[in-house]
């Protein structure tokens, strides 16, 4: 028997019973062929066909509920790329200055904006103007108020605003958000979440405070800002952080490289997290209640995630995320789905407090409240 079926036969009774996705559970090696999709198909334009544009668009193409039609680009070749790439009809291409007119072409649902991190409010307003749902990448802005321009500009077209946190489907960690639920690790009192990686170019919109809004911490550390909350499940009151720069030629002002920051939760519990643009291999989450620990390591890298806890290594098989995000994500615009974690506009605008807070306690050096 196939490990993948024998893993299946020991999770089935207790997924059906906890409601664990389907995409989860996906299919055994030796079932009859999938039943044809024959569902709501979400169709979206992608805004922005850089690094992870290109990412999103490829994994897309095996999503069952999305589908990539149409793309916003400033740089035609790419354009024309891509509509020889993935099919996409001259009449569903946009550029930066006219991508308005969106809202008469009625072939396209949903706009998913993957451009560097400032440039998110303006185009998420305007998007939601011209009655489009919106998907945007993480950090969602760079600050709460942009956030929260977002989230009215979306509330009154009546439109969704999802944020693309991909974390939130893979199914390791909803596991593990599972188990600690189930309490299975007793009281939970200890987060530690370590993320960066070591940035290149030096001449990058990364690097830039008015492109990127900061420095690693709207990048990267932000993974550990919103893994603490899912992994302790509470939202924090209170947070503590201080700031080293070892290369201010690289990292000019306005740019963090390392933040180290601490948060503070309703029941005692306290997250302790490393935010950085300097040091490679670091991606892991710890989590430590009472009664059992859970580790992730790698946690929030494209995967595969890899997952154990004091009874042992989850032994889940691995999906594309971008692949399932988009399925779900389609499911939650289209069919009112419920995420378990949840990706919607106010989900972005708590992380983007916290981050605001962050940069408040690094230059204060002092404790600063939280209210989210
Ligand atoms: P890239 O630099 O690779 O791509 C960004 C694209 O945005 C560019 O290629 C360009 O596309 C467009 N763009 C529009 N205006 C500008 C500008 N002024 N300067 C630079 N590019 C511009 O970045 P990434 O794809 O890595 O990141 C984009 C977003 O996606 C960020 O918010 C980032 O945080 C997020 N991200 C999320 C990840 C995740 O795992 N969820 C992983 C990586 C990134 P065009 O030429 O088509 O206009």
């Amino acid at each position: 028997m196939s490990s993948r079926r024998n893993f299946l036969q020991k999770i089935t009774a207790s997924a059906i019973a906890l409601q664990i996705p389907d995409f989860v559970l996906g299919a055994p090696e030796d079932a009859s062929p999938q039943e044809p999709y024959e569902g709501p198909v979400l169709r979206v334009a992608i805004m922005g066909l850089g690094s992870y544009g290109n990412r999103v668009a490829g994994a897309m193409q095996s999503s069952q509920k999305a589908k990539l039609v149409g793309a916003i680009s400033g740089t035609p070749s790419k354009l024309r790329d891509w509509q020889s790439k993935y099919g996409i009809p001259e009449k569903n291409c946009y550029n930066y200055e006219n991508f308005d007119a969106l809202k008469d072409n009625p072939d396209i649902d949903a706009v998913y904006i993957i451009t560097p991190n400032a440039l998110h409010k303006d185009q998420a307003i305007r998007v939601a103007n011209a009655g489009k749902h919106v998907i945007c990448e993480k950090p969602m802005s760079i600050n709460a108020k942009d956030g929260q321009a977002m989230i009215d500009a979306c509330k009154k077209n009546n439109v969704k605003l999802l944020v693309g946190y991909r974390m939130h489907f893979e199914p390791k960690t909803l596991e593990i958000i599972r188990r600690r639920k189930e309490g299975e690790l007793g009281k939970v009192l200890f987060f530690q979440g370590l993320c960066g990686f070591i940035i290149g170019d030096p001449t990058q919109w990364r690097l830039k405070k008015e492109l990127a809004g900061g420095g690693a911490m709207m990048d990267i550390g932000i993974y550990a800002i919103n893994g603490a909350r899912y992994m302790i499940g509470e939202e924090p009151i209170w947070v503590t952080a201080q700031e080293t720069k070892t290369n201010p030629e690289k990292f000019k002002p306005g740019v963090d490289e390392t933040i180290q920051f601490q948060l503070g939760f309703p029941s005692g519990a306290v997250a302790s997290c490393l935010s950085t643009y300097s040091l490679n291999n670091l991606d892991r989450f710890f989590l430590n209640g009472d009664k059992g620990f859970a580790e992730m390591l790698p946690s929030t890298g494209y995967g595969p995630i890899k997952a154990r806890t004091n009874k042992g290594e989850l032994d889940y098989p691995h999906v594309t995320h971008q692949t399932v995000q988009m399925d779900e994500m389609a499911g939650i615009i289209l069919e009112g789905k419920k995420p378990i974690v949840p990706v919607d506009g106010e989900e972005g605008l708590k992380d983007l407090k916290i981050i605001d807070a962050i940069f408040l306690a690094v230059k204060t050096g002092k404790k600063v409240p939280l209210k989210l």
